[in-house]
């Protein structure tokens, strides 16, 4: 029966297990472990024979209801719940791969899972190499024998480059390895990379699924027998970064109203993207909802149902001037999250971006007056005004 209906209403009908209280709000069970009937009872969910809950490093009712409703959102077999973002990244590697594996991976990659690929995974023999987010040939040159993962994310942080998914995943499935979307900035309403050939999906649920800037938590999705007896699953029951009741919970309750926050998110962002295009001292804008993007018609193919919340510009004056952007603001926050309901504004070549060389600033195109708002669900009005104060003075 839910098969047929939209994502708002999967949204609010799936994960629903009542209680014999027959709540009509999700109940939420703050348990560590679950009791048995019988000692024999124990002993058949230990080995499997029965299924049911355990302990709640293993399964939790709250965590397997949000694992449900995002795996009817996106269209996958199976989901499994995890601490962060980074945390469901760190799974699928733990999960699917070996000491010896290679990975290739887009360039334009959120800063930690740079640091985990190259600086981390490195040291358990598992190489990275880093290509263009754009260009498929660099990827298909870069595969070796041992190519085990290719992993993305797509608008790419800051400068909202789209990578071709179904074009990728045809490099994947020719190198017999699997392709991992991270699909975090457009969430499965804007985008549904399993569709597109992904094999995995990973989510930071900290963004836009909770949406309110609540709590951290992350997600991989995909074919059952990938996640469940491929390893991944595995290995978070076995070494802990699993998502807590609580956690899982308020995320379920974000998750009712994702669909309404992403369609204001990409409206908001939209309008400001265009009155950015217009502002005189603004000398770019990096949108994929706008007709001047270089990969305008792939993003209306890719993201169906719009652009997404982030916006990039470049102010003319360099750092100089974008730090006067974000000096003169009173509304927007200053601060590198994003996916909440208030707007957030980041000078990325000295915060995300700071860590990194010059040369790698440069050939990444984060220059000095670059700026990323994600833009919340304020009035795009006083959004505007607040930016205002800060480009025109
Ligand atoms: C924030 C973020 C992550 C990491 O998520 P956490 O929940 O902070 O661990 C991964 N990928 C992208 C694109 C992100 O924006």
């Amino acid at each position: 029966m839910l098969d047929d209906l939209e994502p708002e209403t999967l949204a609010l009908h799936t994960g629903i297990h009542r209680s014999q209280f027959n709540e009509h709000s999700e109940a939420i069970y703050l348990t560590s472990s679950f009791v048995f009937e019988s000692a024999a009872q124990a002993a058949a969910r230990f080995s499997g024979e029965e299924s049911g809950n355990i302990y709640s490093r293993f399964t939790n009712p709250t965590v397997t209801a949000m694992q449900e409703r995002l795996a009817a959102l996106e269209g996958a077999e199976a989901c499994v719940a995890t601490s962060s973002g980074m945390s469901a990244i760190l799974a699928c590697v733990m999960g699917l791969l070996s000491a010896g594996d290679h990975i290739i991976a887009s360039r334009s990659l959120f800063g930690a899972t740079v640091n985990l690929f190259s600086n981390i995974l490195n040291r358990f023999n598992i190489q990275t190499t880093f290509v263009s987010a754009t260009d498929i040939d660099e990827w298909r040159s870069a595969v070796k024998v041992n190519t085990k993962l290719l992993f993305l994310e797509t608008p790419s942080n800051p400068l909202t480059e789209i990578s071709d998914i179904s074009a990728l995943s045809a490099v994947a499935k020719q190198a017999n390895a699997w392709l991992v979307v991270d699909n975090c900035f457009c969430t499965p309403i804007l985008q549904k990379p399993l569709e597109l050939g992904a094999d995995l999906v990973v989510h930071s649920a900290t963004k836009y699924l909770d949406g309110q800037g609540r709590v951290l938590g992350g997600a991989v999705l995909g074919k059952r027998d990938l996640l469940m007896d491929g390893g991944i699953f595995s290995f978070l029951r076995t070494a802990g970064p699993t998502l807590s009741a609580f956690n899982a919970w308020v995320i379920l309750k974000g998750l009712e109203t994702l669909k309404i926050r992403m369609d204001a998110h990409c409206a908001h962002a939209m309008e400001i993207a265009h009155w950015l295009e217009k502002q005189k001292n603004v000398t770019r804008v990096f949108y994929p909802g706008l007709s001047s993007h270089p990969q305008y018609e792939l993003a209306r193919r890719q993201q169906t149902a719009g652009g997404g919340g982030i916006v990039t510009f470049e102010v003319e004056g360099g750092k100089e001037a974008a730090w006067r952007v974000i000096d003169s603001a009173r509304l927007i926050s200053i601060t590198a999250n994003l996916g909440d309901t208030k707007s957030t504004l980041t000078h990325p070549a000295t915060t995300t971006h700071g860590r990194i060389s010059q040369e790698a600033r440069d050939a990444a195109g984060i220059t000095g007056g670059l700026l990323r708002i994600a833009v919340g669900l304020e009035s795009p009005q006083d959004i505007k005004a607040d930016l205002a104060r800060g480009l025109l003075s």
